[in-house]
């Protein structure tokens, strides 16, 4: 089950209950790098103005009733969570928030921070849900987009999609940058590649604008209901800078500056890595064989190329690198022999003996090699980033960063 759509079944119930919820819900991106996340590592919440007491128990058993009947529970990674807070969003909840989504938080240490703040708090299964759930109440969105994401009728479930890409090829046209992320050339990225109730979503910078697409995609089958999502997508919120490769964390997500120490090198089943260094430690970074054409960039590179590297550590132990920024390159030098008067290139006259012409004869004894200075296929102060068939939730497209690609 997606919980974007169990929360879309919840908000349609609590509405025909006659209960209505303040603006659109949100849908926040926790830590990408997380150990035991979920694949999109989503959580959901939405807020209602309470007039009448009694409501509480209502919406409360709604929600509670949807969870348990549509949460596939014999997943071994459904592991459900529920959070009602009634008050202010405090700077304590906020720093918490932060925590999911650029490190990591253990269950118990939520469940401790929800006795705290006098939440509550209700576990399925090992109930990881509510790290993300008081998350997902608590973070402030001062830099945010939107998602339209539309759903299936239960039939179609499992069936492929029937979206006419063409008409996502218009809907691109007409409202990019406004949408955006929405396609990459042939590929149509409003489509999941998972079984899940999701038809499509569509991603842009405001309601209005999402509206405007979705009159546009066309679908050859019934869409059973849509969402729209005030989210923390695309905005580089999981990234922290940080200024030394040594203090870095597994499991972080963060800028940092250093210099390539070995040229790029490619590993079995097409992966990219090389090292960044700076005077405090080394890190590997990566671009994997997901990230296409981005390799070829990565590929360029050089020792002695100053970077700034935006991504996370992963697992292994390496920096995934989601874009970088380029800020000096080494001079890549070359050295050649010196042309004759005559418009031979000399050769070698022996080893500390100079050059020699072999079609005229003129010698050159103290004669140096002569630098050439090549052109680099990348440029200083440019950004350059994974595609978006790569890309992950929370990372800003340079199209939102106001920089000319
Ligand atoms: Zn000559």
């Amino acid at each position: 089950m997606c919980t974007t759509y169990l929360a879309s079944i919840i908000i349609n119930e609590l509405k025909e209950n006659g209960i209505n919820i303040e603006g659109n819900p949100h849908l926040i991106r926790l830590n990408p790098f997380a150990r035991y996340k979920t694949r999109g590592n989503g959580a959901v919440s939405f807020k209602i103005a309470i007039s009448n007491k009694t409501d509480i128990n209502k919406i409360k058993e709604i929600v509670l009733k949807n969870v348990k009947e549509h949460a596939m529970f014999e997943h071994e990674n459904t592991n459900p969570g529920v959070v009602f807070y009634d008050g202010e969003i405090t700077d304590k909840m906020i720093d918490y928030a932060f925590k999911t989504i650029y490190s990591l938080i253990t269950i118990k240490q939520a469940e401790k921070f929800a006795n705290e703040i006098g939440a509550e708090i209700h576990k399925f299964k090992k109930g990881r849900g509510i790290i993300g759930s008081i998350a997902a109440i608590a973070c402030p969105l001062l830099d945010y987009t939107y998602e339209l994401i539309s759903y299936r009728v239960k039939d179609n479930y499992g069936k492929k999609r029937k979206i006419n890409k063409d008409s996502v090829k218009l809907m691109d046209k007409e409202t990019f940058p406004e949408t955006f992320e929405n396609i990459d050339g042939d590929y149509i990225a409003i489509e999941p590649r998972t079984p899940c109730p999701v038809l499509y979503g569509i991603r842009g910078e405001s309601v209005n604008a999402l509206e405007i697409a979705k009159g546009i995609v066309e679908a050859d089958e019934t869409i059973d209901s849509y969402s729209i999502f005030k989210t923390n997508q695309h905005t580089d919120m999981h990234l922290r800078k940080i200024d030394k490769i040594a203090n870095m964390e597994k499991y972080g997500c963060y800028i940092v500056e250093g210099i390539v120490d070995d040229d790029p090198h490619v590993i079995e089943g097409g992966h990219l890595f090389f090292t960044l260094k700076d005077e405090s430690g080394e890190i590997e970074a990566a671009a994997y064989e997901p990230t296409k054409d981005f390799r070829k960039i990565i590929k360029e590179l050089k020792k002695g190329d100053h970077l700034r590297l935006y991504g996370g550590i992963g697992c292994g132990g390496t920096f995934n690198i989601e874009k970088i920024k380029i800020i000096s390159l080494i001079a890549n030098t070359t050295y050649q022999n010196p042309t004759c008067n005559c418009g031979k290139r000399m050769t070698s006259a022996g080893k500390n003996k100079g050059f020699k012409c072999k079609k005229c004869g003129f010698k050159l004894p103290d004669g140096e090699k002569i630098a050439i200075i090549e052109d680099r296929n990348l440029k200083e102060d440019k950004f350059y980033e994974t595609p978006v068939s790569a890309r992950r939730h929370l990372s800003k497209p340079l199209i939102r960063m106001n920089i000319n690609r």
